[in-house]
């Protein structure tokens, strides 16, 4: 019971407070936010000892290494990384507060510290933003999650809110029976999962009425946007969230806006036309792990109009996947290399011929990218190659050996789908 009423009372406050008529009504309030958040939380960390009182500008700026190497200074329980992960590993708890893991793919795991109350506070904000009516109206909500978290177990624990997990790595067709049953109002699965939901409405396999529709934890394509809202027949919303925190979610317009009443949010643009930037984030609503001017890994391309919804929240035009896979070819004349994002590689390859469904791009090497195109026309290769080369050639960058594999690459659902990966 007390939990429902924490729940509650952060669902309420997130609904009807935190709400900010104009950007400097939003701005004062983040200021006063930080303030209380160096006092109350800040001071005490080992971390910020010679820092807190200063301007947040002049912190360092921290990353997953950066975390990981000072953990036990960044948390109120002083608990250091070693003595965390093996607690981590054995879901066991310290002082209530739950240990946990990320799902990285490479280097040592993240690892999180997260209490009882920011798990309301996180469940209490994420339903005000998310659910399309009133709370009290009853909900079956689907997740399809590579694991369970912790995090949704709370919620579960509401009898108006139903929620049901799906494996990613069980059998497809046994999600298909249980969706098929359950007949979810919210559905929230990575965007890979929903576009082969999508294929199954299509082809007459599932049949299924969302309320609502997020995608989650992958980059959501324009493309794969538009055909899954085409199956389901609504616009498909977003969520944009990691390990980090709960970051922004889509508004009734669709647009993405960063949840900042919460989290404070510094661009450190990456193109010199300022359209697109890594966040930067100190997360104020936090109390047990210190989540400070932290470089996110993630492009994120700033929405040029405004929202007609008039929320002054930074709206995005769309989380375009992660600074590591920008791929990087040597300059011809100069030391420096010429960088080429994968919003423009995906739209240059999508734009070399109509009949092109899919692709994929690695860059094994400095000079070597391979490729898969699925099209059934015999003359699509041919055309992507002379596209990349000539937008290559124009960026006075080296041209690469470009080697087709392959269509369709090897599928695992319960993987982040990149399509455009460079691992060199
Ligand atoms: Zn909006």
């Amino acid at each position: 019971m007390r939990d429902k009423l924490s729940i509650l009372g952060h669902y309420l406050k997130a609904k009807y407070l935190h709400r900010f008529r104009d950007r400097a009504a939003l701005e004062a309030h983040q200021r006063r936010q930080l303030a209380r958040f160096k006092t109350e939380v800040l001071q005490h960390l080992p971390f910020f000892a010679d820092l807190w009182e200063k301007d947040l500008s002049s912190f360092p700026l921290t990353d997953k290494a950066i975390v990981q190497q000072n953990f036990a200074g960044l948390n109120s329980l002083a608990l250091p990384y070693d003595v965390g992960l093996p607690l981590a590993q054995a879901r066991e708890k310290v002082d209530g507060i739950t240990v946990g893991l990320s799902s990285g793919t490479s280097g040592r795991r993240g690892l999180f510290l997260v209490s009882e109350e920011e798990r309301h506070f996180w469940l209490g904000v994420m339903l005000a933003k998310a659910l399309p009516g009133p709370l009290w109206q009853k909900h079956r909500v689907v997740l399809a999650l590579s694991a369970n978290s912790d995090l949704y177990t709370t919620a579960n624990k509401n009898s108006r809110m139903r929620f049901h997990f799906l494996d990613l790595k069980a059998a497809y067709q046994d999600h298909l029976d249980t969706l098929t049953r359950v007949q979810p109002t919210i559905l929230i699965a990575p965007a890979q999962f929903l576009k082969k939901l999508a294929q199954s409405v299509q082809a007459g396999d599932l049949q299924i009425n969302p309320a609502r529709i997020f995608s989650v934890g992958e980059v959501l394509s324009d493309e794969d946007r538009t055909f899954i809202g085409d199956q389901f027949h609504q616009p498909i919303h977003q969520i944009y969230q990691c390990t980090e925190g709960f970051l922004g979610i889509t508004c009734a317009h669709g647009t993405l806006h960063l949840n900042e009443e919460y989290v404070h949010v510094e661009k450190e643009w990456l193109d010199e036309d300022k359209t697109r930037f890594n966040p930067i984030i100190t997360d104020f609503s936090r109390t047990t792990q210190a989540i400070v001017r932290y470089r996110m890994n993630d492009i994120l391309k700033i929405r040029q109009t405004p929202c007609a919804c008039g929320s002054p929240l930074l709206a995005i035009e769309k989380v375009e996947g992660r600074c590591d896979d920008i791929l990087k070819l040597p300059h011809t004349d100069q030391a420096t290399s010429a960088d080429f994002y994968p919003d423009d590689i995906r739209a240059l390859i999508l734009d070399a011929d109509p009949s092109i469904q899919d692709f994929r791009v690695h860059q094994s090497d400095v000079d070597q990218l391979r490729l898969r195109i699925d099209s059934p026309s015999p003359t699509a290769k041919n055309k992507v190659a002379h596209a990349l080369l000539h937008t290559i050639h124009a960026r006075k960058a080296q041209p690469p050996t470009l080697t087709f594999d392959d269509w369709p690459p090897a599928v695992d659902l319960s993987q982040k789908l990149r399509r455009i990966v460079r691992d060199c």
